[in-house]
């Protein structure tokens, strides 16, 4: 088990990678569509044992001097091993009442599940949520249900959303939500997934949110997770954010990349990219 929070900074901005657990994969989920063969290859390049695929949950609190800024709320109640982000964000002295913006990339139980608490109540009360509108209508609307991909996370969704109300605002397309930190549309995992750009200074760190679960996904960019909902479009967002990742060489906060706190760069690599951890040794 790795450390619960990690602090480092993106020009003046402080920023704490906040660990909400850990949960352990499959491959057929991470790679549902990646031939037999290949994916054995890769499995003993990268020492994974395929029926084990450790993820963390990394998210992320920024203070920018101005505004306090939560990126996903965590697993909540809703998956065993992970939920400890408020206890975790308590122990670093941050109260929930403290945080003023709440970014929710997309609305997968393991980063919206800490919304509400045990008895329903909004955690981050004082705390405007900002959502993709696309996400919003597709988690409200029969489609959710309908499509068996998202179907077992509808109810998670609805209950962590729903008790906003008026806290709750939807933007739609690009949009900065208080001054350097900015949303970025990067649909397919699910329809509005959203990275977030965080910049300072020189600096930049990109929360790549769930454009890909494993490093692997950047080096085999057309393998996807049977958790993406259109595939053909998860794949061109993956293309456009490595890139972009790359260029900028922006420090990238990769949300299921283990080890936990999940930081890296992303190199280009052939047709696609490869992932290089953040050196974590003292
Ligand atoms: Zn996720």
């Amino acid at each position: 088990m790795g450390t619960e929070s990690y602090r480092f900074n993106v020009g003046s901005f402080e920023c704490i990678a906040i660990h909400d657990g850990d949960v352990i994969y499959t491959a057929d989920k991470y790679f549902a569509n990646a031939p037999e063969e290949q994916l054995a290859e890769m499995a003993r390049r990268h020492r994974l044992d395929p029926q084990r695929i450790p993820s963390p949950y990394s998210g992320l609190v920024i203070n920018t001097g101005a505004h306090s800024v939560l990126i996903d709320t965590g697993a909540g109640k809703w998956i065993p091993g992970a939920g400890r982000l408020r206890d975790n964000l308590e122990q670093k002295g941050i109260a929930a009442a403290a945080i003023d913006t709440v970014i929710l990339t997309h609305g997968h139980p393991d980063h919206l599940g800490g919304n509400t608490n045990a008895s329903g109540e909004v955690v981050f009360h004082n705390a405007r949520h900002i959502i993709a509108k696309d996400e919003w209508e597709y988690w409200s609307s029969d489609a959710s249900l309908n499509n068996p991909k998202s179907q077992p996370f509808v109810a998670c969704a609805r209950q962590n959303l729903q008790p906003l109300h008026d806290q709750l605002e939807l933007v739609d397309g690009e949009r900065e939500i208080v001054p350097g930190i900015r949303m970025l549309p990067t649909p397919g995992h699910t329809p509005g997934h959203m990275a977030v750009v965080v910049s300072s200074g020189q600096e930049e760190l990109l929360y790549i949110s769930d454009a890909a679960l494993h490093p692997i996904h950047l080096e085999q960019p057309a393998w996807y997770p049977a958790y993406d909902l259109d595939p053909d479009q998860a794949l061109s967002s993956k293309c456009r954010l490595f890139d972009f990742a790359a260029t900028d060489s922006a420090l990238v906060l990769a949300f299921h990349f283990s080890p936990f706190p999940s930081l890296g760069h992303v190199i280009k690599q052939g047709s696609g990219w490869r992932w290089e951890p953040v050196d974590m040794t003292p």
